[in-house]
């Protein structure tokens, strides 16, 4: 008997352990791939193209941000069909830039509402300092598929933004420019970013948004949860 539960307890504390583990490794995994606490970072290389709305070649070496969370509390439409995109960013002296390539199967600006439209919006913390609440640094920048701007934010002014939209098969495209005032244009710079797309899927109002960083619809609201621009120099040339 003594014998016979010696065992047994021995046992239990193999089955624990190995359980333990397990579960250890199960979450170390689910949490490197996907812990939505952890902000995402992008690279943006120097160098400075023209705002037509064509994707020139200095646009091929950037990194791309996948815009394809869904933010699931603004997102009636069905989750496949929902408007997603990937964004390439770009920097020199005065501006950040960015290049939007959109895929919306069906493009509406019908909404009276700016954010209901189809559009893309910008959102920086050029300080990065993450404060929560907008600051002088901190402005919503946003542009309909058919170009129109608009945006908000202590930071916001609307002479800062220029953009040229085109449609394309299956979606549009958005070449814009953001004048820099408050972080230092140089190689390590770090902002805070994020970015959003709104869908009207051809109903007159929002059917969903989906983001690049945080999957919440907060970012007008405070730059706590932005992800990460890092200014790095232009790529070299082979
Ligand atoms: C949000 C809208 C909000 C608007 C205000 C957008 O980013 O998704 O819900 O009304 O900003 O500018
Ligand atoms: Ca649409």
């Amino acid at each position: 008997m003594q014998w016979f539960s010696f065992n047994r307890s021995r046992r239990c504390v193999y089955q624990f352990l190995c359980m333990a583990s397990v579960i250890a490794s199960t979450c170390s995994i689910g949490w490197a791939q996907a812990d939505p606490a952890k902000p995402l970072t992008i690279v943006a290389y120097e160098g400075t193209p023209t705002i037509d709305g064509e994707i020139d070649d200095i646009w091929k070496k950037a990194p791309e941000a996948a815009v394809v969370k869904v933010v699931k509390s603004e997102t009636s439409m069905p989750e496949n069909e929902l408007a997603k995109g990937k964004v390439q960013l770009l920097w020199d002296k005065d501006y950040l830039y960015a290049l939007w390539q959109v895929k919306d199967a069906k493009l509406s600006a019908s909404s009276s509402d700016d954010w209901a439209q189809d559009s893309i919006e910008l959102f920086v913390d050029e300080k990065n300092q993450r404060a929560g609440e907008y600051q002088e640094d901190d402005a919503q920048y946003r542009v309909s598929y058919e170009g129109k701007l608009s945006g908000a934010g202590m930071g916001y002014d609307s002479k800062n933004v220029k953009a040229k939209a085109k449609k394309v098969e299956g979606g549009y495209v958005i070449e814009m420019s953001v004048k820099l005032s408050f972080a230092k244009r140089e190689v390590g710079t770090k902002m805070g970013l994020d970015l959003q797309i709104n869908d009207d899927p051809n109903t007159g109002s929002r059917g969903g948004i989906s983001k690049w960083n945080h999957p919440e619809n907060d970012s007008y609201q405070s730059t706590s949860n932005f992800g990460t621009v890092v200014l790095e120099g232009a790529p070299q040339k082979k």
